[in-house]
């Protein structure tokens, strides 16, 4: 039977102490809710794959409750601190030289010599973190290849049968993952677009290169590029201009003309709204757009620019073909 936490002192106590027996706690954070374990634990790391039912071991975020724990595991550059400094807490992941005597399971970083980590701005997360006192790898908690969950109720109605607990912290403010950005080489490359925009981090850390599609070469390094992702049931059709009478619309500002069932991301087409919401609308038309007859999700353009970046680029992998 599943622990569902209130995110007070008592349940952050009993969700450390799973964590610390090795156990999986799902619990909230701002961009989405995380799939928990001791990072140092390698049995621990690898039911989180089992629960996610993921193909491969794809490296894993590190979560920590301040700078310098992270900086336990991985050599910062000057770079890193200062984006640290900026933007930790918060919704950027750096992948850094792993630290030699690093407690942290090769399983984790998936035997790569580089650890990506973070320090989530999440108030109960923070706390669940320095109560567990050590590295917390997190990926999404859902299914493998599935919408990703913003709220308790998201990582019940997948993971209800494969977790120890789920920390409930309320609605996810930012809504999208991290922005996880690869500071291991030469030049910064962004490897996933998320909720720290690109400009935001590039008037610190000057010009960041972009790895491109899942066939470029800079890819690889970020396995969690899979062109297929965060899927829902229903095909989706991007930058739809109007919508089929079979479709349900996923608006962003005025819905374009044909629309029956509609979900607004934004009706004033805000960006940030539209991110905290963007996976529950997904989910919402899954369900309901089907129940009310849609066969697939017409999706509305989204400009690529500040979270519409990251918006952007999980809506591409939502209506990629399905591997
Ligand atoms: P998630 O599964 O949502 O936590 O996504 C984690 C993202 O970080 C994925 O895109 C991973 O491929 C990426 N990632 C984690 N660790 C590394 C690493 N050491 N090098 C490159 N990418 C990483
Ligand atoms: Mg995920």
């Amino acid at each position: 039977m599943i622990e569902i936490l209130s995110a007070g002192p008592d349940g952050i106590a009993r969700a450390a102490t799973l964590l610390r027996d090795g156990r999986l706690v799902a619990f909230g954070t701002e961009t989405v809710y995380g799939l928990g374990a001791d990072a140092t634990n390698s049995a621990a790391v690898a039911a989180i794959f089992a629960a996610k039912g993921r193909p491969r071991f794809n490296p894993l975020i590190c979560h920590y409750p301040v700078a310098a724990a992270a900086w336990e595991d991985t050599i910062p550059t000057a770079l890193a601190h200062a984006l640290a400094a900026a933007f930790w807490p918060g919704p950027l992941t750096m992948v850094l030289p792993r630290r030699a005597g690093s407690a942290v399971a090769l399983l984790t970083g998936a035997g790569l010599e580089t650890l990506a980590v973070r320090v989530p701005a999440n108030r109960s997360a923070r706390l669940l973190l320095a109560a567990a006192n050590r590295p917390i790898a997190a990926p999404s908690a859902n299914l493998s290849g599935q919408v990703s969950p913003t709220s308790a109720a998201h990582v019940l109605a997948g993971l209800r049968d494969r977790l120890a607990a789920v920390v409930d912290t309320g609605p996810s403010e930012v809504g999208v993952e991290s922005t996880v950005l690869d500071l291991s080489g030469a030049t910064p490359v962004l490897l996933r677009p998320g909720g720290a925009t690109l400009e935001a981090l590039e008037a610190i850390a000057g010009p960041i290169l972009r790895a491109g599609p899942p066939d470029d070469p800079l890819a690889p390094r970020s396995p969690g590029q899979l062109a297929s992702h965060y899927a829902p049931a229903l095909p989706v059709r991007l930058d739809a201009t109007a919508a089929l009478p079979d479709e349900a619309l996923l608006a962003f500002g005025p819905p374009c003309p044909g629309a029956g069932t509609v979900f607004q991301l934004s009706e004033r087409s805000d960006l940030a709204e539209a991110a905290a919401r963007l996976f529950e609308g997904l989910r919402w038309l899954d369900s309901e757009g089907h129940r009310l007859g849609a066969r697939a999700i017409a999706a509305m353009p989204i400009p690529p620019h500040g979270l519409g970046l990251a918006i952007d680029d999980r809506l591409r992998r939502a209506a990629a073909p399905r591997v």
